[in-house]
C-alpha cells in the first residue's frame, strides 16, 4: 500500500493558502489556534485513562450521572446561561437564539409535560421533526426525566418509521403537521404508541390521542429535578443508516457523555468562543453525539440548519453565523465539490478555523481541494452509531495523511486483526477491531441480544465490520466494509481506493464500486459513476477514465467496467449503497432498502 502525502494540521498550512482566485473575496488567511485543547498526542495517549476524565463531568451522589443535565443544567452555575446554545436557522435562513437559561427551562416544561403524560424512566419517546429548536429541547427533556430517547430523521417514509416505532414500542412521538400524515399512515400497527405531540398544531385538527406541544408546555413549571440516572441507565435508542442490511437499534446510555465530552474537546477542538455547526441530523448518531451532547457538554454555541443542502446556502450559513467550526461528512463535501470554486469564493468563508468529516470514506482529492477553496485540511475520523463517539480521529496537533482516518484517541486501543484476532503487520489488509470499554460503547442491540454478542466475535475485541490497514506510523486506512471486498485474480481490492481513484478524474463526481462476478478472474471490478456537472457520457470518455484510473492503481485494481448514472443510490444519511448497486446489477433481491434517499 502506498502512503499518501502528509498534510500539516495545526498551523502550518499557510503556505498551501491559495491565492485569491476570484473577485469578491479577500486572500484566505487562515486563523489557526495557538493551542490546540490536545496539544500533545503520544503523551496523552500513553498516560491517559477514561477515569482522568470523571473530573470534566458532573456527577449526583453515588456516582449517578445523567447526560442531559451535563449539557444543558451545569451551564447554569459555570458563568455560561446567558450564553448562546443554539443557533436555529429556518429553511428560509432566520435565525433564533436560545441561551442556555432557555434551553433549561424550555426543557424542564417539556420534561413536565412528558411526566404529566405517564412517561417514566426507561420509556421511549422518538422525535420525529426536522431541524427545529424543539427537537434539541425535547431531546433534553427526554433525557432529563430519565426515558429514552430515539430520534428519527424527518425525511424517512411510513416504513422506515414503521420498522423502528415498532420495534422500539415507543409510547410517544413529538412530530409536526406536515410529518404527521406519515405517522397516520401506520399508527393502525403501533400498538404501544399512546400519544402523538404536535409541534405548530392545528388545534381543531387534533384527533385522538393528538396533543398539541405548545398546550401541553403552556403552564408548567420550568422547574424540574433532573432523574439521577445510574451511568449504565439507557439515554438514547438510535437505529443505524441501514448500508449494509436491516438497521440494528443501538441502544447508549448516560455514560456516554463521557466520551461525548472529551472527544468533542479533543477532536472538535470546542472552545468558549466557538460557533459550531454539525451537518448531521439527529436522526443519525452524529447529529445526536456532536450536534447535541458533546457540544453543549462542552458548553459551545451550537448552530442547528433546517434547510436542505445546497452550496450558496450553507456558505451563507457559515458566513452569517461566523462559524468557526464545521462538522460535516463525505457526501456533503464531494457535492460541494461539484458545485465549483466560484460559489466558495464567492463567500468569505474566513471564520472557518477547523473543519471535519465522518461517515464515509474522505477521499483525499477532496481533503487536496478543501486545501485549495477554504485554505483548511479537512479532519476525516471514523466511528459508528454502535461506538457512540469518535474513536480513531486526525487530530488538530497530528498532521494529516490525506486518505487517513489517523489515529485512535487517547484512551482507544484500536488493530487490524486476521480472522483469528491476531493483529497484523502494518500495511496488512485485515478487519477493523477495537478492544471494548471506551465509555460511549454500545450496551445491547434493542431487544436482540444476539446480535449485540456478535459484535465480540473474536474474543477480545470489538468487531467493527470495517476493513482497514494500519501504516508504520499507527495511522489507520479504511479499505471498505467487510462485505464489499472485491477478490479478483487473487487479490482482495477495497471499493475506496478505486473509488478515490476515479473522483480524481475531473469528469467524476461520484463513483460507487463493486465486485462482479467474472468466470475468468473470480470477480471484476465495476465502477458505477456520476458525472460532473459540463460532461456527457462517451466510450472516449469512460476509456479515458479507465486509463486515468490504470495509472493511479495496481494494475489488477483498475475498474474493467464503468457504468455512467445519474445519481448513486444513498441511505438518506448520504452513504452510498454499494450492495444495492450489486444487487441491481446481478438481478437479485435488494434486501432492506427502508433505509434508501428516495429524492
Ligand atoms: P448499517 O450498520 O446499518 O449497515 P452504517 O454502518 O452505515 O449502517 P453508521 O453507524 O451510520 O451505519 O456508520 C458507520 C460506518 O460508516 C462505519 O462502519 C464505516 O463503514 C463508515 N464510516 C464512518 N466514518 C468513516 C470514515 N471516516 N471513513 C470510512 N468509513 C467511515
Ligand atoms: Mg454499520
Amino acid at each position: 500500500m502506498k502512503l499518501a502525502q502528509e498534510t500539516p494540521s495545526k498551523n502550518t498550512t499557510e503556505e498551501k493558502t491559495p491565492e485569491k482566485k476570484k473577485t469578491g473575496r479577500k486572500e484566505l488567511i487562515k486563523k489557526f489556534p495557538v493551542k490546540c485543547n490536545l496539544e500533545e498526542y503520544a503523551t496523552t495517549y500513553d498516560t491517559f485513562t477514561w477515569e482522568d476524565a470523571r473530573s470534566e463531568i458532573s456527577y449526583f451522589q453515588d456516582g449517578k450521572v445523567n447526560a442531559a443535565y451535563n449539557a444543558v443544567d451545569r451551564h447554569l452555575t459555570d458563568g455560561r446561561k446567558n450564553k448562546v446554545a443554539l443557533y436555529s436557522v429556518d429553511a428560509a435562513g432566520q435565525v433564533q437564539k436560545f441561551t442556555f437559561q432557555e434551553i433549561h427551562d424550555a426543557a424542564n416544561k417539556m420534561g413536565n409535560a412528558l411526566k404529566a403524560l405517564g412517561i417514566k424512566k426507561g420509556d421511549r419517546v422518538f422525535v420525529f421533526l426536522p431541524r427545529v429548536p424543539e427537537l434539541y429541547i425535547a431531546t433534553i427533556a427526554i433525557a432529563k426525566i430519565g426515558a429514552i430517547a430515539g430520534p428519527l430523521f424527518s425525511a424517512f417514509g411510513p416504513d422506515a418509521l414503521k420498522d423502528r416505532l415498532q420495534d422500539s414500542e415507543a409510547k410517544i412521538v413529538i412530530t409536526n403537521p406536515a410529518l404527521k400524515d406519515k405517522l397516520d399512515a401506520i399508527k393502525k400497527d403501533l400498538p404501544d404508541l399512546e400519544h402523538v405531540v404536535i409541534v405548530g398544531a392545528d388545534k381543531k385538527k387534533l384527533g385522538k390521542g393528538e396533543l398539541s406541544y405548545e398546550d401541553l408546555v403552556t403552564g408548567q413549571s420550568s422547574e424540574l429535578t433532573c432523574e439521577k440516572t445510574d451511568p449504565e441507565d439507557p439515554l438514547y435508542l438510535l437505529y443505524t443508516s441501514g448500508t449494509t442490511g436491516k438497521p440494528k437499534g443501538v441502544v447508549h446510555v448516560h455514560a456516554d457523555i463521557i466520551g461525548h465530552h472529551m472527544t468533542t474537546k479533543w477532536v472538535l477542538d470546542l472552545r468558549d468562543d466557538d460557533i459550531y455547526w454539525c451537518t448531521a441530523d439527529p436522526g443519525w448518531v452524529t447529529g445526536t453525539v456532536y450536534g447535541i451532547f458533546g457540544p453543549w457538554s462542552n458548553g459551545a454555541s451550537v448552530v442547528s440548519y433546517e434547510g436542505r443542502f445546497d452550496a450558496a446556502s450553507w456558505y451563507k450559513v457559515i458566513d452569517e453565523l461566523k462559524v468557526t467550526v464545521w462538522y460535516t461528512a463525505p457526501t456533503a463535501l464531494r457535492m460541494l465539490m461539484k458545485a465549483g470554486d466560484d460559489v466558495v469564493y464567492e463567500h468569505s468563508l474566513d471564520s472557518l478555523r477547523h473543519i471535519l468529516s465522518v461517515g464515509e470514506p474522505l477521499n483525499p482529492e477532496v481533503v487536496r481541494w478543501g486545501m485549495k477553496v477554504y485554505g483548511l485540511p479537512i479532519h476525516d475520523n471514523w466511528w459508528q452509531t454502535e461506538t457512540g463517539m469518535q474513536l480513531i480521529a486526525n487530530l488538530p496537533c497530528n498532521p494529516i495523511r490525506p486518505g487517513s482516518m489517523g489515529k485512535p484517541l487517547p484512551g482507544v486501543y484500536a488493530a487490524v486483526v486476521n480472522e483469528n484476532g491476531e493483529e497484523v503487520a502494518p500495511g496488512e489488509l485485515g478487519k477493523l477491531v477495537v478492544k471494548p470499554g471506551w465509555p460511549s460503547m454500545l450496551r445491547t442491540i434493542w431487544r436482540n441480544e444476539a446480535k449485540y454478542q456478535e459484535y465480540f466475535k473474536i474474543p477480545g475485541w470489538y468487531f467493527s465490520g470495517d476493513n482497514a490497514w494500519k501504516d508504520e506510523d499507527g495511522y489507520f486506512w479504511f479499505v471498505g466494509r467487510a462485505d464489499d471486498v472485491i477478490n479478483t485474480s487473487g487479490h482482495r481490492v477495497g471499493p475506496f481506493e478505486v473509488e478515490s481513484a476515479l473522483v480524481e478524474h475531473k469528469a467524476v463526481a461520484e463513483a460507487g464500486v463493486i465486485g462482479k462476478p467474472d468466470k475468468e478472474r473470480g470477480e471484476i471490478i465495476k465502477a458505477f459513476v456520476v458525472l460532473a456537472n459540463g460532461y456527457t457520457a462517451s466510450d472516449e470518455l469512460l476509456d479515458d477514465i479507465k486509463e486515468f484510473t490504470k495509472k493511479q492503481l495496481a494494475a489488477h485494481a483498475y475498474p474493467r467496467e464503468i457504468e455512467v448514472k445519474a445519481s448513486l443510490p444513498k441511505t438518506r444519511s448520504g452513504k452510498i449503497m454499494r450492495r444495492l448497486l450489486k444487487a441491481w446489477e446481478l438481478g437479485l433481491p435488494t434486501g432492506d432498502t427502508s433505509s434508501l434517499e428516495d429524492d
